[in-house]
């Protein structure tokens, strides 16, 4: 067995588990080594019924007064037994274990192991585990591994599959020099990962974390290097020194830049005429203005007699630069061209003849501009707009589309600057820290459903006001396995509600992108007032005469998805309104969105949401798809990724293309092949 064998070659995966556990980033056998489990279950001492919590699992030791009852429900065969311990009573129910009532003895103790659940006052646990009091204190401390699952797939697999591989010591070996290893107090690689999977105890989990905390930030640090270094040695093919058009541009926009739009502008300039590309990242909160810079280093490539072009994550936002663009650059003789991957096979001919025979200056798309077929006419600009929905490679690869053009890549993901100087270790960073001058503030409110009619009200009175209103609900249409609000009974909903002279469209997903185009050009135009939709106008969405942001089942999404969600509104110079819908009663639920009522600031807002993560939790929630590492934490690692980094440049400066470290080079090849495409920052 080889760690790049496909998982095929394990005993027991067949053609169908192998397509299951793919689903879950698994195609060989090294990927179901760093399937790391995201939690334990801790067989811990035994706790009097009192203390039991409902939805946590949990053991109690009791004596048995009676034998268990077995009933037949239909075939069911269903074995109750109550317990009590002098500080309350536990009804204990087994299906189709008719044995206990044999195994289980009057007088005798035992201890019953798992999840409470309550009925009522009734509080009881559903196929507990049943161990003598001497079975369960050998277990005591015992640290079951929990692994993310998918259909298909059950933890019980993962544990049989992984300690299969486990078993084959070959396999793996160590490929961090003594050095290293001694410098950053890392455990040794094969313990680490065998610890990881199941640890003797906490405190060797801890220390194999540790490490491979390590593994997974170094060789990141050392995959931004290497994207770095073939960067830096390009110099600047196409220098663009005459920016009159954009000036005039400036001064014809209806609003003054803001002083942090002009800097990030000096920066691209300085950028665009020196002697090197440029490789820069702008970050900028949701509002900030990014579009307008992205515009004008387009408009200077374009005036130059060069080709630029903009890539956007998804359709509809790419429509909408193209359609702003249009409208602003067209007048000026530039010409923009759109290239989706919904177009039919001859728009995109026409699109791709016009961008090859440079009948095209400026070309707005989406993951379209990077197919194979797609060749451009002296390509000496490529930005990404929302950066964190494209993996790192995928930049890479639009800029592989020109002979090293200059890159500019987009982002609203508030990360600290400390941490942005490594995660972008490759890219110069400018921010814009400052929102336009006259904006208000959004105003923010998070209440129960009850509040619904007062919002409704409230929608009303906006759209006679001549504004806009979004509703977001997180599902597409009814579902039996989850409860909320839904798109289409929704929009079905307030149609009724609502006056009938109010247009009320709805928007999802699984629309066909002609019909999502048409909604959200309607919806632009101000034709449709009130737009029902699900996340898919989360990125980038810009309709500035939107005033009201009203989402439904607030509680089911992550904070940093809320912020870009409430982004939607306060775009233009009205007082705009957000509402979070809490459907749930949950204290915990209220408190984060009470984060968000609290404040419209997208870094305090990921500080915060850190903050009650709690820092002992380090398997816990991750923030909603943003820079999400394997194992490492951003922000509760920040210490280990800037060691991992410090490592990473002196192994680079000591040992470049890692000739002297095959067993790291053949490690770093296979994680910028496999795993640097799976991050999303
Ligand atoms: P984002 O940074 O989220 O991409 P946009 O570039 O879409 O933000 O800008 C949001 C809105 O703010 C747009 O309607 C844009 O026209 C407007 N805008 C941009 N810069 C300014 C400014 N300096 N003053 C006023 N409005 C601005
Ligand atoms: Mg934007």
């Amino acid at each position: 067995m080889n760690l790049n064998d496909p998982i095929s070659v394990l005993k027991g995966v067949g053609e169908k588990t192998e397509k299951h556990l793919n689903k879950l980033g698994i195609f060989t056998v090294g990927h179901l080594l760093e399937h790391y489990p995201r939690n334990y279950d801790v067989y811990s001492e035994p706790v009097k019924i009192q203390q039991l919590v409902e939805g946590k699992t949990a053991a109690v030791a009791v004596k048995i007064t009676k034998k268990p009852d077995v009933v037949t429900l239909r075939r069911l065969q269903v074995v109750t037994l109550d317990i009590a311990d002098g500080t309350g009573a536990l009804t204990l129910k087994w299906y189709n274990m008719p044995f206990l009532r044999n195994t289980l003895q009057i007088g005798e103790s035992y201890v019953f192991r798992g999840k409470v659940v309550k009925k009522g006052s009734r509080i009881s646990m559903e196929q507990p585990e049943v161990l003598d009091l001497k079975s369960y204190n050998e277990k005591l401390e015992f640290m079951q591994p929990i692994y993310p699952l998918t259909e298909g797939v059950t933890n019980h697999l993962l544990i049989k599959l992984i300690k299969m591989v486990l078993s084959d010591r070959d396999l793996r070996s160590e490929f961090l020099d003594e050095d290293i290893r001694r410098r950053y107090r890392l455990a040794e690689y094969n313990y680490s990962i065998e610890q990881i999977h199941f640890p003797d105890n906490k405190e060797s989990m801890m220390k194999a974390r540790q490490r491979l905390v390590f593994n997974e930030f170094y060789l990141f640090a050392l995959a931004i290097q290497s994207m770095k270094e073939s960067h830096e040695a390009a110099d600047n093919q196409y220098p663009i020194t005459e920016f009159k058009v954009c000036d005039d541009f400036i001064h014809r926009l209806p609003y003054p830049l803001t002083g942090a739009q002009v800097k990030t502008w000096c920066e691209i300039r300085r950028d665009l005429s020196g002697s090197k590309v440029m490789n820069r990242l702008i970050q900028g909160d949701v509002g900030s203005g990014k579009t307008v810079i992205a515009q004008l280093a387009l408009l200077a490539a374009a005036d130059a007699g060069y080709q630029g072009c903009l890539m956007a994550p998804t359709e509809v936002l790419a429509r909408q630069h193209y359609e702003s663009f249009v409208r602003d650059f067209e007048p000026m003789g530039i010409k923009v061209v759109i290239l989706t991957g919904s177009m039919t096979a001859k728009e995109k001919r026409l699109a791709c003849e016009k961008i090859m025979n440079h009948e095209a200056d400026i070309i707005i798309g989406t993951h379209a501009l990077i197919q194979e077929n797609v060749k451009y006419d002296r390509l000496a600009l490529v930005i990404t707009d929302e950066q964190h929905r494209f993996g790192v490679r995928q930049r890479e690869f639009l800029s592989g589309k020109g002979e090293a053009p200059h890159v500019l890549v987009m982002s609203a993901t508030p990360i600290p600057r400390t941490l942005a100087i490594i995660l972008y270790g490759d890219l110069d960073i400018s921010v814009i820290d400052e929102l336009p001058a006259k904006r208000l503030p959004i105003k923010n409110c998070a209440v129960n459903t009850s509040y619904r009619p007062k919002a409704y009200q409230f929608i009303e009175n906006q759209v006679r006001m001549g504004h806009q209103a979004y509703i977001i609900c997180p599902m597409v249409e009814e579902s039996e396995n989850m409860d909320g609000e839904n798109v289409l009974d929704y929009t079905e909903k307030i149609r009724k509600v609502l006056p009938k002279n109010i247009c009320v469209e709805y928007l999802h997903g699984q629309q066909k992108p002609k019909e999502k185009n048409e909604i959200m050009e309607r919806f632009a135009k101000g034709e449709i007032q009130v737009l029902v939709s699900t996340t898919v106008v989360e990125v980038g969405v810009n309709v500035p005469n939107a005033t009201v942001m009203m989402i439904e089942d607030a509680q089911r999404f992550g904070l940093a998805q809320l912020h870009q969600l409430r982004g939607r509104v306060g775009r233009g110079q009205w007082q705009s309104y957000c509402i979070f819908i809490n459907t749930s009663d949950s204290q915990t639920a209220g408190d984060r969105l009470d984060v968000l009522v609290k404040s419209n600031d997208g870094f305090f807002i990921a500080g915060e949401d850190l903050k009650m993560r709690g820092p002992g939790d380090l398997f816990g929630l991750k923030q909603s798809g943003l820079m999400e590492f394997k194992i490492g934490d951003l922000y509760n690692d920040m210490p280990v990724l800037k060691a991992a980094g410090d490592a990473a440049k002196e192994i680079s400066a000591n040992d470049p293309g890692l000739l002297n470290h095959p067993a790291l080079k053949e490690k770093l090849d296979e994680y910028m092949k496999h795993t640097l495409d799976t991050l999303v920052l």
